[in-house]
């Protein structure tokens, strides 16, 4: 039923709606024709006090909806009424380091069981008619940033073992990202892959390979490091901290590697060494796992030593690219970085990427406006051409600041977590994405364990006058935008495409709002009363079709977002899922 989730219309069991993370609906009964009379059906308020930072993507199954809240929340409602069936609320220790908000970004079904990941980095199952917890798997130290914010994925490997595929948050801390594949029933760990080099694996209780080739090391290991040896913690990150897509034609787990720890580039390049010539693998980029072993056979490196933030964690949409008349399987993403990658997956999957190798990069679009780090992509190399002066120096003997740069996009990206969708009708994809950039400096550093690592300093600024979020339609063959809507606020909204050819998402002013998908006209728009920054789903049921998401303001915009956190001051938060349906004839 997973694998075949983006062809049912009755349920919505995964996130990403099917393993290739289309969020592409079949549905069209609510259509272009007669969106204009959608109606709210009904609204639930997820209560309390922890009212802020909803990300979640629902999920829908035999009628009801289960979607997680704040503070490791989870809700399973009646799909028709709304009505609460059960609740979920994951007692948190008081010393949680969440960098960008309480939120959680949804949860899986199989069987019986429901699972989502916590802020005390733990993965709950539950079962999925009670509520109950069947078993609470802890995975790090929360106390030294350890986290999990993102949806699980289930697949099934080439044996046929179904295994629940997890990551870990905590990039901003320092920590070593990993990937983990898990028993569904019992929770128990098959196989664990760190995403920092040297680092080793595990394979059913044992050690299995280190990270990387120990010969053609990407992370400096000499004396003249700052601090002057090799700590545990002086190479962290690369925390896979959002959903993976799945190739069940190669085996293959597709994930987003978050950014090298720190984020200041200058402690992870020697004193007086090329930057370029140190990469920080494997972070930043896109990682291709085996199912079956947790080996990592391919990976692609968006920005190699990565100095500005840029992630590379949100999702690898998997999709047919047509080149020289043929169909290629292909990866897209939309990086923080500005550019929009389409990446050849067999040849990543079957190690020709490994690492970084040319052949592997398709295309590589910008799809912001204004990119100050980089030019282009060099598509025989797979590398950046980067723009002189980019790259913060560190500040001179004595000083606390080095000299302030001016890069756009900023940290918060291009485009963040908030998921693109693809529509196979018209070809397009459809990014939230955001205009601004940042005022950029160095400074020193020291590892205190739990604290935030970065050793930079930055605040946010805007671009235009008139709008900061910008929703651009793109064609992955050409990278040409086919259309664009501009928004005042930024855009945190994941968006989704359905046959009826509409494209939905939310704004941080409040708004559910539904655009034509062949030319962004705006068709509908309801305003939720808070923020939206989630993901929007639709499914069938009765015969009726259904659109839903959930609202409330928060995560990291107002937390790290500079000018842009005070521009959406205003913004009230809450916490509530709202269901929209067209009036009965
Ligand atoms: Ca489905
Ligand atoms: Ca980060």
């Amino acid at each position: 039923d997973i694998a075949n989730d983006d062809k049912t219309t009755g349920d919505v069991l995964s996130y990403g709606f099917g393993l290739k993370a289309q969020r592409f609906s079949p549905l069209d009964k609510i259509n272009a024709k007669n969106v204009a009379t959608l109606q709210p059906v009904w609204s639930f308020s997820f209560g309390g006090e922890k009212q802020r930072g909803q990300e979640a993507q629902a999920l829908v199954h035999d009628g009801k909806i289960y979607v997680t809240a704040s503070y490791s929340r989870l809700f399973a409602l009646d799909a028709k009424t709304g009505k609460q069936l059960w609740s979920y609320e994951h007692r948190l220790p008081d010393d949680i380091r969440p960098c960008c908000d309480v939120v959680n970004r949804g949860a899986a079904i199989y069987g019986d069981k429901i699972y989502f990941g916590t802020l005390d980095a733990r993965v709950v199952a539950l079962n999925k008619d009670t509520g109950k917890v069947v078993w609470n798997k802890k995975f790090g130290d929360h106390k030294v940033g350890y986290t999990m914010t993102g949806a699980p994925t289930l697949v099934k490997e080439k044996n046929g073992r179904v295994l629940l595929i997890h990551g870990s948050s905590g990039d901003e801390f320092g920590v070593v990202g990993w990937l983990f594949a898990r028993d569904p029933e019992t929770g128990d760990e098959v196989w664990a892959r760190p995403l920092v080099e040297g680092h080793v694996g595990r394979l059913d209780g044992k050690d299995s390979t280190p990270t990387g080739d120990p010969k053609a090391p990407s992370w400096p290991d000499d004396p003249s490091r700052p601090t002057g040896k090799i700590e545990p913690w002086s190479q962290g990150g690369g925390a896979p901290w959002q959903s993976a897509t799945y190739d069940p034609d190669t085996n293959t787990i597709v994930i987003g590697a978050g950014n090298p720890a720190p984020w200041n580039g200058n402690l992870r390049t020697p004193v007086g060494g090329d930057p370029h010539k140190f990469d920080s693998l494997f972070t930043s980029g896109q990682a291709y796992v085996d199912a079956t072993t947790g080996e990592l056979k391919g990976f692609f490196q968006h920005t190699p030593n990565d100095t500005w933030d840029f992630s590379g964690n949100n999702e690898i949409v998997l999709f047919d690219f047509k080149k020289d008349g043929k169909t290629i399987k292909a990866g897209a993403h939309a990086d923080r970085n500005g550019f929009f990658f389409v990446t050849d997956v067999d040849k990543l999957a079957t190690g020709a990427g490994y690492p970084n190798k040319p052949t592997a990069l398709l295309a590589a679009y910008p799809f912001v406006d204004g990119i100050t780090w980089a030019k282009g992509f060099d598509l025989k190399t797979g590398r950046p051409i980067e723009n002189e002066g980019q790259r913060p120096q560190q500040p001179k003997e004595g000083e606390q600041k080095g000299p302030q740069i001016f890069v756009s996009p900023p940290f918060l990206g291009g485009k963040n977590w908030n998921p693109m969708s693809y529509s196979p009708k018209t070809g397009l994809f459809y990014i939230a994405a955001n205009h601004w950039g940042m005022d950029y400096w160095a400074e020193h550093l020291a590892y205190n364990p739990g604290s935030a690592y970065l050793g930079m300093g930055f605040r946010i600024k805007r671009l235009h006058e008139d709008h900061v979020g910008i929703l651009r339609a793109l064609d992955p063959q050409t990278g040409k935008i086919a259309w664009e809507k501009k928004e005042v606020y930024p855009l945190w909204s994941g968006t989704l495409a359905t046959a009826g050819d509409l494209v939905v998402t939310g704004t941080s002013d409040g708004y559910v709002k539904i655009f034509d998908a062949k030319n962004g006209s705006e068709l509908w728009k309801f305003q939720t009363g808070s923020g939206i920054i989630s993901i929007p789903i639709t499914w069938e049921l009765d015969g009726e079709q259904y659109i839903g998401l959930a609202s409330g303001y928060g995560g990291a915009v107002p937390l790290w977002g500079g000018d842009m956190a005070e521009l959406t001051k205003t913004v009230t938060q809450g916490g509530s899922y709202w269901v929209f349906k067209l009036p009965r004839r």
